[in-house]
């Protein structure tokens, strides 16, 4: 079997990259040549990377989307539909082996940003499945951490948990969660990706918070930014069970964290961002607790808290 992708220069060199500890000598007039899982893949300074060998479905597949993009690119730039919304996802997308990430905490004062990534492989879709994961946003909170538990003991993952002091320093130099987000999404997959190898995920799937063209604008200039096959779904949890399953590794992990703050706090720091969380953040300050450690203090929560607490006195 041979198949044969366009890409632009820049995309080019990710192929080559991807396959950097793949390489084997290239042939006269290539300008590189690997072989992987039986495929033989080759790049010519044309743009045109061949693919060679019984079953070269899975390489092809991994680049399918961003060659398409990169030879239709001019041609078809008439509108902005693809910077708006998620495209449709390809056929059968929910069977096959994918990495997906989900986060939480971004909309609560109090607790850290937490990202998960977790890769379900075609062969554990099922166990994941008998875990009743479905619905994971109804779940419990011990229910969460009795699955959490048991999807940890199969399942390659990473979790980025942003504390609140890292996040606030982070958030001096970005003013922008959206783009926080967007960083700890790109690392946690990276991660995972890196854990995983040799195996490649047939797809990834990002549970979509903002437009893809944003989201890769906020990863410009990273060195290292995951980007083929990756995928945007608004309810990512619906497309693939392992984007249900970040979340619930993700809210697993920020639920410890919260316990942890709380404790270290002397007093139950409550969810979200309403008049409770200022209550509770004014009487850490009266107390002389500094709120860095345990608030995004960007949040208007805390000029609430501050005017709150000065009524104590
Ligand atoms: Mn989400």
């Amino acid at each position: 079997m041979q198949a044969v992708l366009s890409f632009s220069p820049s995309n080019l060199k990710q192929v080559e990259a991807a396959y950097a500890n793949h390489s084997v000598t290239a042939p006269n007039g290539a300008i590189f040549r690997a072989k992987v899982h039986g495929t033989t893949i080759t790049g010519y300074r044309s743009g045109k990377v061949m693919f060679q060998g019984a079953n070269i479905d899975h390489e092809v597949s991994r680049w399918q989307q961003q060659s398409d993009k990169s030879s239709t690119t001019n041609a078809t730039r008439t509108g902005n539909h693809h910077h708006q919304t998620s495209s449709p996802l390809p056929t059968g997308f929910a069977s096959w082996s994918v990495l997906g990430s989900d986060e939480v905490g971004t909309g609560s004062y109090f607790g850290p940003l937490t990202v998960a990534a977790v890769y379900v492989a075609q062969e554990n879709l099922d166990a994941v499945k008998q875990l009743g994961i479905m619905d994971s946003k109804q779940l419990t909170d011990p229910e969460i951490i009795k699955m959490a538990k048991q999807l940890l003991t199969f399942l390659p993952y990473h979790v980025v948990n942003l504390m609140p002091a890292k996040y606030n320093q982070l958030m001096e130099h970005y003013h922008n969660q959206g783009q926080l987000k967007a960083l700890c999404h790109n690392l946690a997959l990276q991660k995972v990706l890196q854990k995983i190898q040799p195996a490649v995920p047939k797809a990834i799937l990002i549970d979509q918070f903002v437009a893809p063209a944003t989201y890769f604008r906020y990863l410009k200039g990273q060195p290292t930014i995951v980007r083929q096959t990756v995928h945007f779904q608004i309810k990512g949890e619906q497309a693939h069970l392992c984007v249900a399953a970040a979340s619930v590794l993700a809210r697993y992990v920020s639920l410890q964290t919260m316990d942890q703050l709380t404790e270290e706090a002397g007093i139950t720091l409550p969810i979200g961002a309403g008049n409770a969380v200022d209550q509770i953040a004014a009487k850490l300050i009266h107390r002389g607790i500094s709120l860095d450690r345990f608030a995004k203090l960007h949040f208007a929560n805390t000029q609430k808290a501050e005017t709150i607490a000065k009524q104590f006195n």
